[in-house]
């Protein structure tokens, strides 16, 4: 249904020419998902907008070409005239994006967007096109099609936003469907729903699927072919059993063996160092050799192609051409790493949350007056040990990242707190002035998106000494400039970095600065709300190596607050599961992820897309 061949997409920046796709080759079958992996910036997103010419305006296509269709179907879609493509985007290819809050018209009902698409691309017109619009509410699991019809999309969740943006794409009947990152942006329950509708349409439509997703777990359970791809190009492709069972690119199996979850638990996980090398440097070698463990003396001065190593299995990589060293013998078994030693529990609580209760006012009038309030924590009690890992999970909206902000005294101002945070004995939250300020530095918080929790316009040197000097006054200029030097080294930054600017480093250097400055008052308790969600695996795999490693060292307790089932297995000793505001279950997390006693617990388990990697 689809042929891309030799695709060449170039964007114009400052920086210079960038070769955001160099030779995409691929083709997807009819009823046939077929999934595009690889890290931030590695051109998956890219693919999907050249085959849809939704290429950003400074970008174009280079070069190659791309076919939707068979036989005599089939259309040339780089040489369409724009108008003719605007019946093919939406037509013949169906898309649905992340965000479905910001893909639907939000001044117009559902029920005209539906009909809009239905209309623009098949024959039905007037109440015949709002009698399949019902139809395809109805297929998409829409409770009451007929009235939901005439909602706004505010008025719906985001799951069932992304509901409707599927009914739209489909709805057209294309051959075709792109879906990119497409149950990112949701829960997991929510998420497996999604999942599964689009698995049944696909295979009742017969359509072709393109999925592209950062999500391991989610393509082995979707796709039936996988390419992985690496700085603007495939560097493997092959059927999903074999990609997931025995992946041969170094870079694959370095990603699998990064990817957090129980099995590695007490033994750091492989980071692959380095970065992906910028895309404007014409390339004579290798794009992944400067990383690449088992990289040859010739890879640096050759380019590989994509070589056969199996049926429908190719890899981009030296190691299986024709005359190189058996590759299976270079293939370097994960060392095996000694388990580190886990945390003595028995030494009492560091931190004892007793029946914390958090309301937020409802204001409304034109005064504003507070009309009730809304419970986020409605009653929760847990402890965390000292040097212990306590994961709190959840679905959003559940209350976890309140319970953190509250224990951190960030909530003061704007809600009513209830019930007693003692940290060492001392509550919390009746303490004032001096006392509240000491409090403060025992306890720090890392925030998931560092950018956001970084003033874009301080030095990281002052970004880390600002904090020190508002909660350790006692230290002179010498002291804080020693002691900032220190936690640089500790987090991995070079000394080099104190004199940047936060928008100067990527996401995972980011979030060094943010632990750096987290640190830099001898916190007791870290509290990390989703800290590596918004980080790429390779990228996850150091952060959480780094984490592990400070408690080890300087033994600091984290309330771990995460949706990543994985990471919770991997790097917690006990786990607390909240649902509406209360903790449903708590205790360790082997034995609450291995064998839950309460349902929600269990369905959010169920819910959770598992990959079992082979390495
Ligand atoms: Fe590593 Fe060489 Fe293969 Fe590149 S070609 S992935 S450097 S072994």
């Amino acid at each position: 249904m689809l042929h891309i061949d030799k695709l060449q997409v170039e964007l114009e920046s400052e920086s210079g020419l960038v070769r955001a796709l160099d030779g995409v080759r691929l083709s997807i079958e009819r009823g046939e998902t077929f999934a595009l992996v690889g890290e931030s910036g590695c051109g998956k997103s890219m693919t999907a907008l050249a085959l849809m010419r939704l290429l950003p305006e400074n970008g174009y296509v280079a070069g190659g070409e791309v076919r939707i269709g068979q036989g005599r179907d089939q259309t040339d879609v780089l040489g369409l005239p724009e108008s003719q493509m605007r019946g093919v985007r939406g037509g013949r290819i169906g898309m649905i994006f992340q965000e479905p809050g910001t893909s639907l018209n939000p001044v117009m009902k559902v029920g005209q967007q539906i009909v809009e698409a239905i209309e623009a691309h098949t024959a039905l017109r007037g109440e015949a096109a709002r009698a399949k619009a019902v139809e395809w509410l109805t297929r998409v699991g829409i409770p009451e099609p007929e009235r939901r019809l005439d909602d706004y999309p505010f008025r719906m969740s985001g799951g069932q936003k992304q509901r409707v943006m599927i009914a739209m794409a489909l709805a057209a009947e294309p051959d075709f469907l792109v879906a990119d990152e497409p149950t990112t942006a949701l829960d997991v329950t929510i998420q497996a729903q999604i999942l599964d509708l689009l698995k049944d349409l696909q295979r009742e439509q017969r359509m072709g699927m393109l999925l592209i997703t950062h999500d391991l777990a989610v393509v082995s359970g979707m796709a039936h072919r996988v390419a992985l791809m690496y700085a603007g190009q495939i560097i493997e492709v092959a059927p999903a059993e074999q990609f997931f069972s025995a992946p041969r690119h170094p870079y694959a199996r370095a990603l699998m063996r990064a990817l957090p979850g129980g099995d590695r638990r007490g033994a750091p996980l492989e980071a692959i160092a380095g970065t992906v090398p910028p895309l404007t440097q014409r390339f004579t070698g290798c794009r992944f050799a400067p990383r690449c463990a088992q990289a040859m003396p010739h890879c640096a001065g050759t380019l590989p192609d994509l070589i056969d190593v199996a049926a429908r299995h190719e890899v981009r990589c030296l190691l299986y051409s024709p005359g190189a060293p058996a590759a299976a013998a270079q293939v370097v078994a994960a060392a095996a790493q000694p388990a580190a030693p886990r945390i003595n529990l028995a030494t009492g609580p560091l931190l004892d949350v007793q029946d914390l209760r958090v309301r937020f006012p409802i204001r409304g009038g034109i005064l504003q007056r507070v009309k009730g309030h809304f419970d986020a924590v409605a009653g929760v009690s847990f402890q965390v040990g000292a040097g212990e890992t306590l994961a709190l999970v959840g679905e959003s909206g559940c209350g976890k990242t309140t319970t953190g902000k509250a224990i951190v005294q960030l909530l003061r101002q704007i809600s009513v707190t209830e019930g007693r945070v003692l940290l060492e004995g001392r509550n919390l939250l009746e303490l004032q002035g001096e006392d509240l300020r000491a409090a403060r530095r025992q306890v720090q918080i890392i925030f998931q998106d560092p950018f956001a929790s970084l003033n874009p316009r301080m030095r990281v040197f002052d970004i880390l000494e600002e904090g020190l000097a508002a909660l350790q006054g006692d230290l002179d200029a010498t002291e804080r400039r020693s002691r900032i030097e220190r936690l640089t080294d500790q987090v991995g930054l070079r000394r080099d970095a104190l004199g940047r600017y936060p928008h100067e480093f990527s996401g995972g250097q980011r979030q060094r600065i943010a632990i750096a400055r987290a640190l830099a008052v001898q916190p007791r308790l870290i509290v990390c709300d989703e800290p590596t969600s918004a980080l790429d695996v390779s990228v996850q795999a150091q952060i959480l190596n780094l984490l592990r490693e400070l408690q080890r060292e300087l033994g600091v307790s984290y309330l771990f607050i995460t949706h990543n089932i994985g990471v919770v297995e991997y790097i917690a000793d006990r786990v607390a599961v909240m649902k509406a505001g209360l903790i449903v279950e708590q205790g360790a997390s082997t034995e609450v992820l291995e064998h839950p006693t309460d349902d929600y617990t269990r369905a959010l388990l169920a819910a959770v897309p598992r990959l079992q990697a082979a390495l």
